[in-house]
């Protein structure tokens, strides 16, 4: 089995080097492409533009992997959860999201997670392995055949992991996506905790996509609590690599602040977020928090979110309170952990 290579862990340079050095021309590579990619084939028998014989003896050489599908949830919103079987044994989460005009794609970038943010139940798993970049672009290609006909719209690495501690395969992913499966880089968004090197190091080694970042507190203090990473990357080091991120024109970060009861949701801590965004085309995503089985943390009352988005609306960021979907199903934001 050792020699058989699995088409999927090639990008197109791979690709093209495996199908010359089986003594095929270049453009075979490129229609296997168009198959994986585009017509979605799960197999190499159904890459039909291939002469049979051709197909019987690539199958001796290469296969096609695919996530398995273990469990798929539908949540009485709409929202649905997949969990899928990677090919070591290992699993993981995505989550598709239905609103009025997308199909919106929620993908993982790691099994588990290594920065223990206190809210998030990813974060209690532990780091158990990076994904490989076809693990990524296969949850995007096994979900498009589960929400047939409905299209997938847009992209967002909100999963499970922290994408910019897993950036090579994450650049390579977001390169397959956005070149062989042709998904608009302008509809993918890639979240982050805020490791400040990475944040100007991912649009020199991938496509330029959209940044969210997860405030979630106005103060080092408070973040220090509730996110460990900001001791190393602090709001300073933070906002310094923001403000050098090469944004397209017209276009905005996304700030993500999970609201938690008395801990980061005072009129002052709207006041200081509101302070810190200036200069940065910005809006702000207000998650209530989702609370979970022992978790520490309430959410705060719609009266309270409310005051707090007024704040930053009247400095003139568009704020709004995203009542997280799928929370029935703990597809919520934060919410993940693939049954470990
Ligand atoms: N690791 C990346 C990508 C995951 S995105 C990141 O942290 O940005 C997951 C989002 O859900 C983050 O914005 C996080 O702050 C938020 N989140 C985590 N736990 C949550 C919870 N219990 N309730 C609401 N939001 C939560
Ligand atoms: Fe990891 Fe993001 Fe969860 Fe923090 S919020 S533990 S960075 S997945």
């Amino acid at each position: 089995m050792g020699r058989v290579k699995n088409l999927k862990s090639l990008d197109r340079a791979g690709l093209e080097a495996f199908f010359r050095q089986e003594g095929l021309p270049a453009f075979r590579a490129r229609q296997a492409i168009h198959w994986i990619y585009e017509k979605n084939v799960r197999d190499i028998s159904e890459i039909t533009e291939f002469a049979k014989p051709l197909r019987d003896s690539l199958s001796q050489k290469a296969y096609i992997s695919n996530l398995a599908l273990k469990e798929r949830q539908v949540s009485a919103d709409g929202t649905e959860k997949y969990l899928f079987g990677l090919e070591d044994g290992n699993s993981i989460e995505s989550v598709l999201i239905p609103d009025e005009k997308r199909l919106t794609l929620c993908v993982s970038s790691q099994v588990g997670c290594a920065l223990s943010c206190r809210f998030c139940l990813t974060g209690k798993l532990g780091m158990i392995r990076d994904l490989r970049a076809h693990e990524i672009v296969d949850q995007y290609l096994s979900a498009r055949r589960l929400a047939a006909p409905r299209k997938i719209t847009n992209m967002v690495f909100m999963g499970m992991g922290e994408p910019l501690n897993n950036l090579e395969n994450v650049a390579s992913a977001l390169k397959r996506l956005t070149e062989l499966a042709h998904f608009s880089r302008r509809r993918i968004t890639v979240s982050t905790s805020g490791i400040a090197p990475k944040i100007l190091e991912l649009p020199e080694r991938a496509p330029l996509v959209n940044l969210a970042v997860s405030l979630n507190a106005s103060t080092d203090e408070v973040r220090d609590r509730i996110m460990p990473i900001n001791r190393r990357y602090n709001l300073e080091a933070l906002f310094e690599a923001l403000r050098r991120f090469p944004l397209p024109p017209r276009s905005r970060i996304t700030f993500e602040y999970v609201m938690l009861s008395g801990v980061n949701d005072t009129d002052a801590d709207a006041r200081r977020a509101a302070a810190l965004l200036r200069g940065i085309p910005s809006k702000i995503n207000l998650i209530p928090f989702n609370e979970h089985e022992g978790s520490i943390f309430r959410t705060p009352s719609d009266k309270r979110a409310l005051a707090f988005r007024k704040i930053l609306t009247d400095a003139g960021y568009t704020a709004i309170i995203r009542k997280s979907k799928g929370r029935d199903i703990l597809a919520a934001c934060g919410q993940l952990k693939a049954k470990y």
